[in-house]
This record gives C-alpha cells, structure tokens and sequence, in this order.
C-alpha cells in the first residue's frame, strides 16, 4: 500500500487491490491521479490498470458488425408506452 498526501488529506492506494480512498479508481475503472503518483513511485505501469473496455481494440469491436439501414419512418414498428 502506497499513501500520497495531497493539500485535501491523504489517500491510500492498494495497487494490488485496484484500490484508491478517493473511490474514484473502484468506481471508473481507470486510475486516478493519486494511482498514477502511485504507479510513478512503484515503477509500476499505469496503463495495466486501465479497464479492457477503455482500450481502443475493445472499443473498435463495437463496430465491427454491420448495421442495418434505418427504414424510412412509415416502416418502423408503432411506439407503445407502459
Ligand atoms: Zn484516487
């Protein structure tokens, strides 16, 4: 566990763990600021910390599939609510 002190307290980073106290590492997937101090101080690269999702390959894939024409308007199903 790597500790940085910033002007706003202090933040404890488990690399580990994929674990920062700010949260914001847990929750986006993608290293906060006080990761990269971390990271930077371990020697440690950064981008194994970032989400398969976020990687351009991944994201790439997305539009690897063919999409259908949109239909002219009369031909789309009616729109019903509830
Ligand atoms: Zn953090």
């Amino acid at each position: 566990m790597i500790q940085e002190t910033q002007n706003s307290g202090r933040f404890a980073v488990c690399l580990d763990e994929l674990g920062c106290h700010c949260g914001k590492f847990q929750k986006l997937h993608l290293p906060c600021s006080q990761v990269f101090v971390a990271c930077k101080y371990a020697h440690h690269d950064f981008e194994e910390h970032i989400a398969p999702m976020y990687r351009l390959d991944q994201v790439s894939k997305v539009y690897e599939s063919f999409f259908d024409k949109l239909r002219k308007e009369d031909y789309w199903p009616p729109y019903t609510t509830g």
